[in-house]
């Protein structure tokens, strides 16, 4: 839903009223028709920037902040790329990515005309001296005839003083006493202008939170807006943000909880649209919070008034039709308790549901764990820790504050966007290890795991002490044999169970994982499957983890999805377990798998659904020795024959084509039947071999080196074959291959 605000308000109103907002509550309401003026200057001339890099969402709660630039991914909730708020005499405006201050995202493109609209908004003149920090941007400043000049050394009074306007990249802004000089600035008149990448804060700063650990953010709290470490926007469809002046007011933090706050006391009911906008900007605000920052979550609480969170399970979900006030509470206390430190926490009400508990009688055990830091990824320690219990940790020194963390259950996946939760929206947590003795609880429970950073690689095994936890069934291929799983594991009371080899590891339901009688087999067996994908990918010296694949009773997207962890649905986690002559995990594991391995210079637009099948497609032939034409209806012969009239028929070829992904891979398979797997293997590594030239580094030059490529490796021109398809390729890409045989598969003319 959108609101209109048909009255304006002048610059010069703007400015006195926020002068009063400076120091007023959060929850202070102002006038909303000034949004839609404000955001007509900054986004002029301006009709989309595109998306740079992967950004994240800024948080906005501010009396006088507000978003500029939003996109809600797949009819989700809007999320702000970019937001601005006055303070004091002087006006702000950030995004979520630094891209958006670089001259390298800005130059040629709207992104640039955005930036301009946002120094002369900021500062109020045509011509300000504009001041840099850390970003490129002289070049492409002087070139729109403005005077730019680089900050040196630190933020201080003086150095941002000489400035109408500052640009920065706010990345390493982490001195609160810098922030607090552009708060100052802001306040004195100053226009700010800053992009960090919030979601790499904590790879970029060692391990370190965004919400306590970063100078400029926690300046701009009292103007309420911030940088958060949500991944959001990571849909890959998502191309570029639409510039829009009407925008949610429910995507500022204060205005959502004001309107449920109304409709707890009978007042207006919020639409489930409106409600998921709510919870969402809440959300995010409250994510941002710096710890001992209460305010935000005092008002939430406020708002919602007396009642019960609910227990969202697989049989009776929590829906936005019929349980929005109690999603609401939920979300709020998941996100509280993902913030809350150290051991003081209690166990969630909804945390018997899942992921489920040991019984008391499950002895806790003191264990030491070596984990080795070459391998980066979780490390799973075979214990599992009930909600609520503390579990003490002694690590060794070289541990310390380098990036390691203990974590908390492995079903990381979050369902905030969900119109439907089978379980509370966020369940597990990671903790940074900041002391050599700590002590780490969660509200949810879950399997322990230790976090290896990927940059810790070197050393010797490390010794990591664990008190008052449970076992947990954890099978290791080559540390344990069947008997032991069968006469040892299988009476531990743990609710989740771990199957491990060197390259993968399958999480599941103790229950499904104590049907398991042979696991050395099994684990043989998925070992066999990454090696394979590996091997054929080129990937196998790459292996630097093994993969992880776990069930869940609800994921964030899809029957399953790609990823560290794959995650699967728990229904499919029987399969994922069996393995027998007439049963095995079957296609959508290998698709999964697949995606891990897809790389760019072998996957064009249109085939993102059709490389990993091929890849998945040799489990088939290399692991399980089938007929890979057996692993989905959709590739069987009959169906083949259908997408190769599709074609036929088609006005638009390649529209088809790269819409319909089995459509696509029909083409994949009539090159692998008809010149073999090995020609698959030998272009999926011609791309480590410089022989055959440069990589391709966008979609026309994929193309062209597919042709280019598959028809030296079969020593045939396939020039016919792509045209039949409909797969566009340059006349320099078929004039490099003419002089060879044309090929053809049977059937295709
Ligand atoms: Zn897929």
């Amino acid at each position: 839903m959108r609101v209109r605000y048909p009255e304006s308000m002048n610059i010069s109103t703007f400015v006195f009223v926020l002068i009063f907002a400076a120091s007023g509550p959060v929850i202070a309401q102002a006038p909303m028709n000034w949004q839609n003026a404000e955001r007509e200057k900054l986004l002029a001339g301006v009709e989309a920037i595109p998306r740079l890099g992967s950004p994240g969402p800024v948080a906005i709660w501010g009396t006088f902040a507000f978003p500029v630039i939003a996109a809600a991914e797949g009819g989700k909730a809007e999320m702000a790329l970019a937001a601005a708020a006055g303070f004091g005499k002087g006006k702000v405006l950030i995004f979520g990515h630094n891209s958006y201050v670089e001259a390298g995202g800005v130059s040629g493109g709207s992104a640039g005309t955005l930036l301009l609209n946002a120094i002369t908004w900021s500062s109020g003149k045509q011509k300000p001296r504009v001041g840099l920090f850390k970003t490129d941007l002289v070049g492409y400043l002087e070139k729109h005839g403005l005077r730019a000049k680089k900050i040196t050394g630190e933020l201080k009074k003086s150095s941002l003083n000489d400035f109408d306007v500052v640009i920065a990249n706010a990345q390493s802004l982490t001195d609160v006493k810098e922030g607090e000089a552009v708060r100052d600035f802001i306040k004195a008149g100053g226009g700010f202008i800053a992009g960090m990448t919030g979601w790499a804060f904590e790879q970029t700063s060692g391990g370190k939170s965004l919400a306590s650990a970063h100078g400029l953010n926690a300046a701009l709290m009292p103007i309420g807006i911030a940088f958060t470490d949500s991944s959001g926007f990571g849909n890959a469809q998502l191309r570029e943000f639409k510039a829009r002046t009407d925008l949610p007011k429910l995507m500022n933090a204060a205005e959502a909880i004001s309107a449920i706050s109304t409709q707890s006391k009978g007042g207006a009911t919020l639409s489930a649209d409106d409600l998921n906008q709510s919870a969402s900007a809440i959300q995010l605000a409250i994510a941002a919070q710096p710890p001992g920052r209460t305010s935000l979550q005092a008002a939430v609480m406020a708002a919602l008034g007396d009642g019960a969170s609910g227990v969202p399970t697989p049989k009776a979900p929590l829906t936005q039709a019929k349980s929005a006030p109690e999603r609401i509470r939920l979300g709020m206390e998941t996100r509280l308790l993902k913030m809350a430190s150290g051991a003081d926490v209690k166990p969630h009400p909804s945390a018997g549901a899942f992921p489920g508990v040991a019984p008391s009688d499950a002895p806790k055990v003191m264990k030491e764990v070596g984990i080795d830091p070459n391998i980066p990824g979780w490390a799973s320690t075979g214990l599992w820790l009930n909600a609520g219990d503390p579990l003490s940790i002694k690590v060794p020194a070289e541990m310390v504050e380098k990036g390691f963390a203990i974590r908390i259950g492995c079903h990381t996946d979050t369902l905030y966007h969900l119109e439907s939760w089978s379980r509370a929206p966020d369940v597990s947590r990671s903790v940074p290890i900041d002391s050599a003795t700590l002590t780490v609880a969660s509200a949810f429970g879950g399997l322990v795991y230790v976090e290896v950073p990927g940059r810790a690689a070197g050393g010797e095994v490390m010794k990591v002490a664990f008190a008052g936890a449970v076992e947990a069934p954890f099978f290791v291929l080559g540390r344990d044999d069947d008997a032991r799983w069968n006469n040892v594991s299988k009476k531990l009371k743990a609710p989740w169970a771990e199957l491990a080899c060197d390259k993968v590891v399958l999480c599941c339901p103790a229950e499904v994982a104590k049907r398991v009688a042979n696991p050395t087999q099994l684990m043989t067996f998925w070992k066999a499957v990454i090696e394979a994908q590996d091997e054929i990918s080129n990937q196998a010296g790459e292996r630097r983890r093994p993969e992880r694949i776990v069930a869940d009773v609800q994921i964030s997207a899809g029957y399953m999805h790609s990823g560290y962890p794959i995650m699967v649905p728990v229904s499919a986690a029987e399969e994922m377990v069996t393995f027998s002559k007439l049963k095995f995990p079957g296609w959508g594991y290998y698709h999964e798998l697949g995606h891990n391995h897809q790389r760019g210079e072998f996957t064009f637009e249109g085939t993102g659904e059709v490389t990993n099948n091929v890849l998945g497609m040799w489990v088939y032939q290399k692991v399980l020795n089938k007929d890979p034409l057996l692993g989905h209806p959709a590739i069987s012969p009959a169906a083949q024959k259908e997408h190769i009239q599709k074609i036929k028929r088609a006005s638009g070829k390649f529209a088809v084509w790269k819409s319909e992904p089995f459509v696509a891979l029909t083409t994949y398979i009539q090159l692998v039947e008809g010149f073999g797997w090995e020609a698959w293997r030998k272009y999926l590594h011609s791309f480590a071999d410089s022989s055959f030239g440069p990589v391709p580094s966008n979609d026309d030059e994929k193309r062209d080196q597919f042709l280019v490529r598959y028809s030296k490796i079969t020593n045939k021109n396939l020039s016919e074959f792509f045209d039949w398809w409909g797969i566009p390729v340059s006349s320099a890409a078929k004039s490099e291959v003419s002089r060879l045989d044309k090929w053809m598969p049977k059937g295709l003319h």
